[in-house]
């Protein structure tokens, strides 16, 4: 009996396109990855900063090789 563990990382996506968290910050936006906190994006509205922030993967939680 053959038993192999494939790495299963290239087809899982830890972190789905997920709402960012937003931040008011000094009258700026700004749209952090909710699992690690990295900064995604900033704008001047809420709504363009969570635009922003969903069209970017998060570079520590969706690292591709
Ligand atoms: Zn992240």
């Amino acid at each position: 009996m053959r038993q192999r563990a494939y790495p299963n990382w290239l087809g899982v996506q830890p972190a789905p396109a997920a709402t960012p968290a937003l931040h008011l910050l000094n009258g700026l936006w700004a749209a952090s990855c909710p699992s690690c906190g990295y900064q995604l994006a900033t704008a001047r509205t809420q709504a363009r900063a969570e635009r922003r922030g969903r069209r970017r993967a998060c570079p520590v939680c969706c690292e591709v090789a």
